[in-house]
């Protein structure tokens, strides 16, 4: 089964994908964690390429393509030959990030995306997708209290993330793998939820 977890900065998607692979684990599951974009040599050398800080403005349709050439590369050599024997994928982002930030954010069309889903994923799509799900405020808090180095799409406006927030909730009206977790309640109450679509998947 393929997992991903979704959301805007500071929701808490690390944390979490780290309980569900140990809920997993201790189910005798061999699990692969992984991360978008990036996820192998040469899809995190693309990563870099796209958060870097830099001065010129990056076309968003090259922006969207370079997302998907990363995920060309991380589906090749390592979301596929881990599902083709028998392991179960967590995937810290995947393509509804997609449609949440170059789509909602940068206005990329879905019509493109979805296409451009077609043509590198073919059928594959997640088995669930936990979309952890907050307030802007209370989860740009958190970012600032983590003190990190920002990058590229970290130093984006609020609306910008209004409505990478907005696509991220459409998408959930529309794709029934996708399962709305409340990240705002306290980590105990989250997990809980998180247990609650684990399991139903579990016992399918
Ligand atoms: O998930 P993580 O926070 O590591 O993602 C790194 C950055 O890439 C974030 O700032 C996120 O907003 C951005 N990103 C994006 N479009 C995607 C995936 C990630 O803008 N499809």
């Amino acid at each position: 089964c393929l997992i991903t977890l979704e959301g805007s900065e500071g929701v808490g998607k690390s944390t979490n994908l780290v309980f569900v692979q140990q809920w997993l684990e201790a189910r005798g599951v061999e699990v692969v964690t992984t991360r978008e974009p990036g996820g192998t040599a040469f899809a995190e050398q693309m990563r870099e390429l796209l958060l870097a800080p830099r001065d010129e403005v990056v076309a968003p349709i090259a922006e969207l393509l370079l997302m998907f050439a990363a995920r060309a590369q991380h589906l090749a050599e390592k979301i596929e030959p881990a599902l083709a024997a028998g392991k179960w994928v967590v995937c810290d982002r995947f393509t509804d990030a997609t449609y949440a930030y170059q789509g909602g954010g940068r206005g990329q069309s879905t019509e493109v995306i979805a296409q451009l889903e077609q043509l590198v994923q073919g059928d594959r799509r997640p088995d669930l997708t936990l979309l952890l799900d907050m307030p802007l405020a209370a989860a740009a808090d958190r970012v600032r209290s983590r003190g990190l180095p920002t990058d590229r799409f970290e130093s984006e406006q609020g609306d910008f993330f209004m409505r990478v927030r907005q696509a991220y909730l459409q998408r959930a009206e529309t794709q029934p793998y996708i399962c709305v977790v409340d990240a705002s309640e306290d980590l105990a109450q989250v997990q809980q939820s998180i247990v609650t679509h684990l399991t139903a998947l579990w016992d399918a």
